[in-house]
């Protein structure tokens, strides 16, 4: 395959997480820690596919910053884009599924390393080098991240790299869900491939109803395709002259986390073999159920990126 850059732009922290299932952060007896952050998941679900990835975003000149690096390293993941912070930490975060069902978060961010990109500190070069370029996480709320974000979207589109967003909604880390809504909102006319959760539809549009008219309603002219992922039943997916939906593979799930990353990193990884599917219904149904067994696959293991399939395994789910 002919394939191209794929630059991922965004945060990379470590989630700590409890040693024992179901228990509140109080309660937490231990934590391990779990590397992540939505942007670095997609870019290293993209190399371990073996597509060509890069990755955009600042960490603390610590020791989990340096962990951090070496991972994206260790998972052939360029790191020319990443910079490091002289006085601000590596950003953390503290996250348990309680007993009773509910998330607890708990944030390292006062503020964390990730949020202190500038505009001055992109490199250009590398993102002018994009074939797509994909970003989505909470680098909008602050300064100067936000305008370094702005800055990468305008250049890599200048450059003709095709957008790919994904909200990433986690909205303990939003200053209020009307902010959330905002800010997403924004930016959202100016990507060509945007990928929500069943649960962002409903956020996003306000309807309990996450039909395809409520799917539509987020339609923008710039759009190409739009997709909703929706866990245990697959996708959807929307394009101006057609929309259906891919059935997901039955596993043996023991942790969602990462499932979304990996579906986008799939997917543009076939986007970037082969632009032509955007426009073509059959080559993009086979292509959401690559994403769709690369997502099953990740939720076999802990984790998100030593869950991260390769591309043989995602074939041989796919042949089974
Ligand atoms: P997100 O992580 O963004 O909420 P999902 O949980 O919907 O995204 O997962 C993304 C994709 O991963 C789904 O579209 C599906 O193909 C696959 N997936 C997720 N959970 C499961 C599951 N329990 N069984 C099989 N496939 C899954």
């Amino acid at each position: 395959a002919n394939a191209g850059l794929v630059v991922c732009f965004g945060e990379m922290l470590i989630d700590f997480v409890p040693t024992v299932a179901g228990v509140s952060l109080a309660e937490a007896p231990g934590f391990v820690k779990a590397p992540g952050g939505a942007p670095a998941n997609v870019a290293i679900a993209v190399s371990r596919l073996g597509g060509e990835a890069a990755f955009i975003g600042k960490l603390g000149d610590d020791e989990f910053g340096n962990m951090l690096a070496a991972i994206l390293k260790q998972n052939g993941v360029a790191a020319d884009g990443l910079t490091f912070d002289k006085g601000a930490r590596t950003a953390l975060a503290f996250v348990t599924l309680r007993a009773d069902g509910e998330r607890e978060f708990m944030f390292y961010r006062n503020p964390s390393a990730d949020m202190l990109l500038t505009p001055e500190e992109l490199n250009l070069e590398l993102i002018r080098s994009a074939k797509v370029f994909h970003y989505g996480s909470i680098s909008l709320i602050v300064e100067p991240c936000r305008s370094a974000h702005l800055k990468a979207m305008e250049v890599a589109k200048q450059a003709g790299a095709l957008l790919s967003y994904d909200p990433n909604l986690r909205l303990p880390l939003w200053p209020s869900a009307s902010e959330a809504r905002e800010q997403i909102m924004s930016i959202w006319d100016k990507a060509e491939v945007i990928k929500v959760s069943d649960n962002e539809l409903e956020f996003l549009t306000g309807n309990e109803n996450i039909d395809d008219a409520a799917a539509m309603s987020l339609w923008h002219p710039n759009l190409m395709l739009l997709l909703v992922t929706l866990g245990e039943n697959g996708c959807r997916y929307y394009t101006k002259n057609f929309h259906g939906s891919v059935n997901a593979f039955r596993v043996n799930t023991v942790d969602t986390t990462g499932a979304g990353d990996s579906f986008v990193g799939a997917l543009l990884c076939k986007i970037v073999d082969d632009h032509s599917l955007l426009k073509d219904e059959a080559k993009l149904r086979e292509a959401l159920k690559f994403a769709n067994a690369c997502g099953a696959i990740t939720t076999t293991k802990k984790g998100a990126i030593p869950a991260l399939p390769t591309e043989s395994e995602a074939l041989s789910l796919i042949n089974k």
